[in-house]
């Protein structure tokens, strides 16, 4: 009996063995199963996160790289992403901050609010501070709730291509009343004489010579543009030699010397004869024109001074413009109605004519400066005003001095 239940105890035990060990087996196999399963897991996750990464990668880079402010505004108006030119607009940003307290604008702001309420908004223009902006915003929904979560926010500066289409607006107008002027006295004129003041000797004269003056008028203003344009597009190689600057200044004086006669200024010029300059003659003289016609036109009393002096880089702008050669520095100054120290930079732009209502029956056509400057700079000099607003302007204008 005993021997009995020794061997199915011994039995027993084996097939508990079996068992175990099939059991052992089983979870191995299920084991190394998971382990693959979760390899696998692992290895597509480490994908998804590089995936992610690169995504992210190519979000920034895109936003760096667009010209335009891209923004996004949170449901509770947190800013949680803004790109350099948003930064560069608005200022440095505080992710604590609301966006309002960001960027200052009711309109942005209350165009965002728009937004987050569902309605869908067109394109729309604001003025911040001196910059026009164009702003349009979507919305962003959750995926699952579909409900709106966040506002994205492009904004377009557009200042400049507005200001240069008003510019270019402010030139035609300009440039057809200055033509309108000496063609409609021209007519007037012309008739006259046909009516039969062609017989009376003297009277036709007096007629001819007004038709005379503004022929010269009309001359100047297709002069002005076609120098421009040529200038600009480098059609007009200078022609250098040495020059005495007196006498290039004297030249110019003289030609004006009735018109400021006229206006009871005096014109003085304190430049020494000994100083040559290498310049296009032909060229200076024009913005010399330029600058002492200006300064007739804006100067009611008192005189109207040219001068030189050696460039001094401590004191004076451009120095890193003038290293090597010797420059001289002349300078032309009045006492007139001066310049808003806000307009000085931009005078030397195209057609930037400053405060109409100030000089509106002097207003010219805005390109004197600028062929002015364009001249200067082929030079390799520099051109720059000064002024108070009040007591008068300064311009400055350096040329290289004889080699
Ligand atoms: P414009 O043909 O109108 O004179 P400019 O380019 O020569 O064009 O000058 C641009 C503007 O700069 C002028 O319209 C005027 O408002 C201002 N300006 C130029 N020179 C002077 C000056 N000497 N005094 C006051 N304002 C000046």
């Amino acid at each position: 009996m005993d021997f009995l239940n020794g061997w199915s105890l011994a039995i027993l035990l084996f097939v508990a063995l079996v068992g175990l060990f099939i059991f052992y087996q089983r979870l191995k196999q299920d084991l190394r199963q998971q382990i693959a399963a979760n390899f696998g897991l692992r290895r597509e996750i480490a994908q998804k996160n590089q995936d992610i990464t690169e995504l992210r990668t190519r979000r920034k880079r895109l936003l760096a790289a667009s010209t335009q402010a891209l923004i996004i505004v949170e449901k509770d108006y947190r800013v949680s992403s803004a790109n350099k030119v948003a930064k560069k607009l608005f200022g440095r940003l505080n992710k604590e901050g609301s966006f309002i307290q960001w960027t200052r604008q009711h309109e942005l702001q209350e165009l965002v609010s728009q937004v987050l309420q569902g309605n869908k908004m067109p394109s729309t223009y604001v003025n911040a501070k001196e910059r026009i902006l164009v702003a349009r915003a979507r919305s962003i929904k959750d995926k699952t709730t579909k409900e709106i979560v966040a506002v994205a926010l492009a904004i377009h500066d557009v200042t400049e291509i507005t200001r240069l289409s008003r510019a270019r607006r402010d030139f035609v107008t300009n440039i057809s009343h200055e033509l309108r002027t000496p063609i409609t006295s021209i007519g007037v004129l012309t008739e006259t004489l046909l009516n039969g003041t062609l017989a009376d000797a003297a009277k036709a004269h007096e007629l001819v010579t007004k038709i005379a003056l503004q022929t010269e008028a009309l001359s100047q203003v297709a002069q002005e543009v076609l120098d421009l344009s040529l200038i600009e597009s480098g059609r007009a190689p200078l022609r250098l030699a040495n020059y005495s600057l007196r006498e290039i200044v004297q030249s110019e004086v003289d030609k004006l010397h009735l018109q400021a006669k006229h206006k009871k200024l005096q014109l003085k010029i304190d430049i020494s004869p000994d100083m040559k300059v290498l310049v296009d003659k032909g060229m200076v003289n024009r913005v010399i024109t330029n600058l002492l016609h200006n300064a007739i036109k804006f100067t009611s009393r008192g005189t109207i001074t040219i001068t030189t002096q050696p460039f001094d880089s401590q004191t004076m702008p451009h120095a890193e413009d003038h290293e090597d050669e010797t420059w001289v520095v002349v300078t032309v100054a009045d006492t007139g109605i001066g310049i808003n120290p806000a307009d000085i930079d931009r005078l030397f732009e195209r057609f930037y004519i400053v405060d109409r209502s100030r000089s509106s029956k002097e207003a010219g056509t805005g390109l004197g400066l600028a062929i002015a400057k364009h001249i200067v700079e082929a030079h390799g000099g520099r051109i720059w005003a000064e002024s108070d607003g009040q007591n008068g302007s300064t311009f400055y204008f350096t040329l290289p001095v004889e080699e």
